[in-house]
């Protein structure tokens, strides 16, 4: 999809009168608002009785935005069925172990439930009949963070599709005892119906049964979604979507594979401006080649009954809807125009306060449609400049991580951890999934990948050979499909393929990293890996522990790249520097160049046409920040954006 960059916003039209809605819209018009995303919460206002619909209100609010020239994304407003789908059918809830949800606030569905997919359905099919073909309408936008605040469902519906799911990944019982070890506490089962759902026991669940269930549970939600998308194809040929973010409960690729543009949510922190960055890169790489939309985001501060956030500090969001746009996002919104006058998002901000008043957060807004202003032609005519650098995550291992909690840590949080060390090291980066293609790249890192499947290892042994700079580990490759050990080399097949040998594993307390040129000292965490000498080129060695002197950090040649070993997770902020040390050790090493070089907080971001090459500066940080350019110093302001150089316009009169 092609078209201008949209500044928008999110808007309930069933909540306020028609006068409320024209004040809404003059609003809109003035700060150039030029999206607005609605009914992600409409269900009861259209089916008030289950069959009865009237979608007239939708179709007044669609026609009132289209007479502003305000294009629109219809939310399928399925993430809170109404209260005539739940009452007296606790069956239908989602049910986490504890208990079973009730009806009151949002995602208490089970999505697997055959009764709510006919609900959805029969909905579904009158609403895209209704909207679908209007003038105004841009997306469909399925559900609302599915899986975010809830995650794997333990109802009896969920229980039979389980059972279904197991049959068809393994065939028979017996590849299932075998691929779970299940004579582990004589788990063996005689047939699927018997296999658990991960239920409280007295001690652990099987880390097999865990994962699987896991998995189970994301490739339904990817279901759901394919569900929702065939019936509004049916009816409309606007393009679907949903709203992910990285963290839910979802296997993004998966998701998104089914679906037409990816879309996503934020509600980051300035002090995590590396966080919301790292959004940007991963969303540009689900749906290689077209635009990423971020749907939803805050002007001011977040906030619900139980908490409020700090207001973003002033200019900041100016500066994020620059990076948002130059790192390639076709949209930047806000959730929501109007504060609601009840419910427990009260606390949230917005651009209108209940009682009409310009909020505090107006001004920001203000500052960002003047930044997108600036910026839209150089956007429009460009392309982004492929990163050198990528970062793996996964969304399976994730999965990994949520089993074996605490000897495998947070994996969203160590993956954040390191695409913030290669911001503030100053390059361009892509965060890439298993479906990504390597070629292009000059140096990959993929850690906290328990068990690397081997589409990915064929990926990284072809990167690696063709000149590539692979670093793999921390805590990569140690556990088997099925969350096991494997039981020919100890890291599986990514050993047998580069022929070097694990001597042992063990937990790294009481080590520290003693790294060959680097003065960090940090405590290491978690699993550590000590490698046998024989072929690798020794770079770190443990000390103290239990494998006191060996050698957990090494590297090799393979072919004409380079094999990076990483055997244990640097902790702490003595660890932050190891692992920064260490990203720019092999930056450097794997030729990465970069146009031009930043301070630690800003951003430097290249686009580019067949004319040339443009650098868009963005400061993220709270103090003034450079960037070194042909050898002059460009001083930035906080949060301050400059085009630092444009070689795109086309010079020909
Ligand atoms: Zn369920």
């Amino acid at each position: 999809m092609s078209g201008p960059l949209y500044h928008g916003v999110c808007w309930y039209p069933e909540l306020w009168s028609e006068d409320v809605w024209r004040e809404d819209i003059a609003a809109m018009r003035s700060l150039g608002i030029n999206l607005v995303r609605m009914g992600d919460f409409l269900w009861s206002t259209v089916e008030p009785e289950r069959g009865k619909f009237d979608f007239s209100l939708f179709l007044r609010a669609a026609d009132a935005l289209h007479a502003a020239g305000i294009r629109f994304i219809l939310t399928t407003g399925t993430a809170a069925p109404p209260v005539w789908f739940t009452y007296q059918h606790p069956e239908r809830c989602h049910a986490d172990g504890r208990g079973v949800m009730s009806h009151g606030s949002r995602l208490h569905a089970c999505i697997n439930n055959p009764d709510f997919h006919q609900a959805v359905a029969q909905m579904l099919e009158k609403y895209a009949a209704a909207l679908g073909s209007h003038p105004g309408l841009l997306m469909w936008q399925i559900d609302n963070e599915i899986k975010s605040q809830v995650g794997d469902c333990l109802c009896a519906s969920c229980r039979e599709q389980w059972h279904g799911w197991l049959k068809a990944r393994y065939g028979g019982i017996g590849t299932l005892n075998d691929a779970w070890t299940a004579d582990i506490f004589s788990q063996t089962y005689q047939s699927f119906d018997q296999v658990p759902q991960p239920l409280p026991t007295p001690f652990l669940h099987n880390p097999s049964l865990l994962t699987a269930y896991h998995r189970f549970t994301m490739e339904t939600a990817a279901d759901y979604a394919a569900m929702q998308a065939e019936v509004i194809r049916r009816y409309s040929s606007a393009p679907v979507t949903t709203d992910g973010s990285i963290g839910f409960h979802l296997d993004h690729s998966a998701m998104f594979r089914k679906l037409d543009v990816a879309t996503f949510t934020t509600y980051a922190s300035q002090e995590n401006h590396a966080v919301y960055l790292m959004n940007h890169d991963f969303w540009r790489n689900v749906n290689p080649g077209k635009k990423h939309w971020l749907v939803e985001t805050t002007c001011l501060h977040a906030g619900h009954s139980d908490h409020i956030a700090a207001p973003l500090p002033k200019g900041y969001l100016a500066a994020e809807a620059a990076a948002g746009y130059a790192l390639d996002s076709q949209s930047f919104c806000y959730w929501h125009m109007r504060q609601h006058r009840g419910g427990c998002e009260i606390g949230h901000s917005a651009l209108l306060s209940a009682w009409s008043a310009r909020t505090a957060g107006w001004h920001e807004v203000e500052k960002a449609a003047e930044i997108k202003a600036m910026l839209e032609p150089l956007i429009l005519r460009t392309k982004p400049v492929k990163p050198q650098i990528a970062l793996f995550y996964s969304d399976i291992a994730r999965a990994y991580c949520e089993t074996e909690k605490l000897s495998l840590g947070s994996y969203t949080g160590w993956i954040r951890t390191l695409h913030k060390l290669v911001f503030h090291a100053g390059y361009p980066r892509d965060v890439i999934t298993e479906s990504a293609d390597w070629a292009g790249y000059r140096l990959v890192w993929s850690a906290f990948l328990p068990h690397m499947d081997d589409g990915t290892l064929e990926k990284a042994e072809r990167f690696v050979r063709g000149g590539g700079t692979w670093i793999c580990g921390p805590m990569t490759g140690h556990r088997t499909a099925e969350h096991g050990v494997p039981t020919d080399y100890a890291l599986g097949e990514i050993e047998r393929r580069f022929g070097f040998s694990t001597k042992f594993i063990a937990p790294l307390h009481g080590a520290t990293a003693d790294v060959e040129g680097c003065a960090e000292r940090a405590a290491l965490t978690m699993w550590g890996f000590a490698f046998d000498e024989y072929g690798l080129t020794p770079l770190g060695r443990l000390r103290g522990g239990c494998m006191d002197g060996e050698v957990f950090f090494a590297e090799m040649s393979v072919g004409k790249g380079k094999l990076v070993l990483l055997g244990g997770t640097p902790a702490g902020e003595d660890g932050e520097k190891l692992l920064q040390w260490i990203a720019e050790k092999y930056i450097g090493q794997s030729g990465v160049t970069r146009d031009a070089v930043p301070s630690a907080g800003v951003d430097v971001i290249a686009r580019e046409n067949e004319n040339g090459k443009a650098l868009i500066a963005v400061n993220m940080d709270s103090t003034v920040g450079t960037v070194r350019l042909n050898g002059e110093t460009i001083s930035l302001k906080p949060y301050q954006t400059t085009i630092l150089y444009d070689g795109t316009a086309n010079e020909t009169p």
